[in-house]
């Protein structure tokens, strides 16, 4: 029997936007498992907790997989990212390009991946036009700032954006974490 392809998709996820699920929908094309790499992330200091982040992902994901028919796992993880593709077995990084703001930082990243294991292929994958300029930062500041944010991201995510800049805010105006 062939082997399975496994890929794995790495992200902070800090929340879920249409522009990932895009990709998400492009991957499963590529590979017969998919597993989408959740990082901690504490450098970005993220809006929603890992477990939060996981379990929206995980949320927004599970029709997708029962549609395609394809195996997608969820899963947190806190090490290097070619440790944890190794552990899981994947023979492919799907990574997402939006810019040409993207473009160094993630060359950079794919050039020194394959140094580490040149066994581990990176595959970019570009949103449609509508879904490139979406980027979680930018959702997270027009939510703070009270804009809509319902064609960037899911409903559920939506609600749960605006319920945590809310908890965020002791009070009306007041600091939110980006
Ligand atoms: P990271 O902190 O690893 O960049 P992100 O959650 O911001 O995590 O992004 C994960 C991946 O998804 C990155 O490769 C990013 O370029 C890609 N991505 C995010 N939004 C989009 C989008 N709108 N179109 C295409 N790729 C995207």
């Amino acid at each position: 029997m062939a082997e399975l392809r496994v890929g794995l998709y790495p992200g902070t996820f800090d929340p879920i936007t249409y522009g990932h699920l895009d990709i998400i929908r492009r991957g499963l094309k590529l590979v017969d498992r998919l597993v989408i790499g959740v990082a901690t992330n504490p450098s970005k200091s993220p809006l929603f907790s890992l477990e939060e982040r996981v379990n929206m992902v995980r949320g927004e994901t599970r029709e997708l997989a029962q549609r395609h028919a394809v195996d997608i796992a969820v899963k947190p993880f806190d090490e290097l990212l070619m440790s944890f593709a190794e552990k899981i077995g994947a023979r492919v990084i799907l990574r997402g390009l939006r810019a040409v703001s993207d473009f160094e930082y993630e060359f950079q990243m794919a050039g020194m991946n394959a140094h580490l294991n040149p066994e581990v292929e990176t595959v970019f994958l570009m949103a449609d036009a509508k879904y490139q300029p979406i980027a979680s930062k930018l959702v997270k500041e027009i939510a703070a700032y009270g804009g809509r944010i319902d064609s960037f991201i899911p409903p559920r995510v939506a609600n749960a954006v605006r319920a945590q800049i809310a908890s965020e805010r002791g009070f009306p105006g007041g600091p939110v974490k980006m």
